[in-house]
């Protein structure tokens, strides 16, 4: 048995009070076996509860506009690519992520090669 949702359609676990998929309040919903017509659309389903809906202007302008803010930023990216169930979001949020890391990386390879030439030039001064 599973509650169907009244607001999306998804099916939620008998004991859910809210829609996993739209957080819907679920009280009122009714139980409903799983029948053959139902079963043929679960996997399709399931493989849509990462939603691939349009993210909206306002969204991206929400998105964007949090990624200018020093550690809010990252701490956006991973909501987008572990919380956001939006595909967009999430492939967006790793590959961000992504791009951190790397420019991460060589920032640190470039400090490093930066600060050794800094002290030779400051040996060879000395003498
Ligand atoms: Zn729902």
């Amino acid at each position: 048995m599973k509650k169907i949702c009244k607001n999306c359609g998804a099916s939620n676990q008998p004991a859910a009070k809210y829609c996993n998929n739209c957080n819907e309040s679920l009280i009122g919903s009714m139980l409903k076996s799983e029948d053959e017509s139902l079963q043929s659309v679960r996997p399709a389903n399931n493989y849509a509860s990462l939603g691939n809906d349009t993210v909206s202007i306002g969204k991206w302008l929400l998105v964007m506009f949090l990624l200018t803010i020093p550690l809010v930023n990252i701490g956006t990216l991973f909501y987008l690519a572990f919380v956001s169930q939006n595909q967009n979001l999430e492939n967006f949020g790793k590959a961000a992520l992504i791009l951190t890391v790397i420019y991460f990386v060589l920032t640190i390879v470039f400090v490093i090669i930066a600060s050794i030439f800094f002290v030779e030039i400051l040996k060879s001064l000395s003498y």
